[in-house]
């Protein structure tokens, strides 16, 4: 099929990779040709937006997206002659933490208990009803910690109110955590599911920067659990396509902490590590192909994310058990500009293979 892609960073580059031993093609809106996914398909520049998609969706039979930031009215209007997935439904809800956690809260999933706020009266009330420390977030847009303001006392309420600049807000209990976990899932047309193990994440500066997949000690029960969760918001949502939902491992079980309804950072490992990539997943539930199988290869796996600067990456060209995968991107600070994937069949090639690939971590 003619698969169109709204933006061309690095998961569009992933999603083309997955697509063409299908023997689909692939078609960007891109901002410039040095994007990650620029020359790996058709590309329409992006400088006049609504040409572009237009164009985009004049050379497409279906359409997705790389963010959960895309436009709903852009993804309605495509959809008018063009299928998009996933659905306006998903990307509506996912967009919007209130949204979300009302969905959570409708299906009787577990969350931080939170309130919306949109002025500092509305902050001082709602701190008086979940306590402190809180965390305060931008309602829309925030990624990688951006938009997040931590308040411990109650001095802080001005300046965290303050560092919002008067966009809607949301304040959530903060959640005493032992470990920060992801779920990814695909659903297919036909309503079929599929679950990747849960993986167990690493941030440093609100940024991903290990993955351990699958994560230890889940007992089949919670995997069970995590996946009830998800069938209940794919299934609610119409949800075609992956969608990822990032959880919080407690003392009283899973809390879920925010989804997004595309392949995630968090997957990236499945590339190698999995019998079928979350990539691939997602282009075949879009495609109405029977979807793959999400067992892992190995018995140990993880991801390391390559940020700010390439680093010594020869170094992971030399070891056996490692794949690098770069972007083609310029460094920054911050920046994501690749990811190294290490598969291992005992533990101690496991942990040889991450300590020698230290200085990668933060
Ligand atoms: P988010 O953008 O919601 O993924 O938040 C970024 C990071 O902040 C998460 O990965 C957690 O480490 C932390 N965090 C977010 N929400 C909470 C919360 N309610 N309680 C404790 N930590 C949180």
């Amino acid at each position: 099929m003619k698969i169109g892609v709204l933006g061309a960073g690095q998961l569009g580059r992933m999603l083309a990779i997955a697509a063409y031993p299908l023997g689909h093609q692939m078609a960007f809106t891109a901002n410039s040709k040095d994007e990650p996914a620029a020359l790996l398909g058709r590309t329409f520049a992006n400088n006049n937006k609504h040409d572009a998609i237009k164009q985009l969706t004049n050379a497409s039979e279906v359409i997705t997206y790389e963010s959960e930031n895309t436009d709903v009215e852009i993804v309605k209007e495509i959809n008018k002659t063009t299928d998009v997935y996933p659905g306006a439904k998903s990307l509506f809800t996912t967009q919007h933490r209130g949204r979300e956690k009302a969905i959570f809260v409708k299906l009787g999933i577990p969350c931080a208990p939170y309130q919306m706020v949109n002025s500092l009266r509305d902050l001082e009330v709602a701190v008086e009803k979940i306590g402190l420390p809180a965390i305060l977030k931008t309602a829309t847009e925030g990624y990688d910690g951006k938009g997040q303001f931590v308040i411990r006392t109650k001095n802080q309420i001005e300046k965290a109110w303050q560092s919002m600049s008067g966009v809607e807000a949301i304040l959530e209990g903060f959640v005493n955590f032992k470990r920060e976990l992801s779920l990814i899932a695909v659903r297919g047309l036909d309503n079929s599911h599929k679950y990747y193990p849960l993986v167990e994440n690493t941030h440093h500066n609100g940024i991903l920067r290990l993955t351990i997949a699958p994560a230890e000690n889940i007992s089949a029960k919670v995997q069970k659990q995590a996946e009830h969760y998800m069938q209940t918001l794919l299934d609610e949502m119409g949800h075609v396509g992956v969608l990822t939902i990032e959880l919080f491992e407690t003392s009283n079980g899973l809390v879920v902490n925010e989804m997004a309804p595309r392949v995630h950072n968090s997957g990236h490992w499945s590339i190698e590590g999995a019998r079928t990539s979350q990539f691939e997943n997602h282009v075949r539930a879009i495609t109405n192909s029977p979807l793959g199988e999400t067992d892992c290869l190995q018995q140990y796996c993880a991801m390391i994310n390559i940020i700010g600067k390439h680093g010594p990456v020869n170094k992971v060209l030399e070891l056996s058990n490692t794949h690098l995968h770069l972007y083609g991107k310029t460094e920054r600070k911050g920046r994501k500009l690749g990811h190294i994937t290490i598969t291992a069949n005992t533990l101690n090639e496991f942990k040889t293979t991450l300590s020698a690939l230290e200085a990668f971590m933060p």
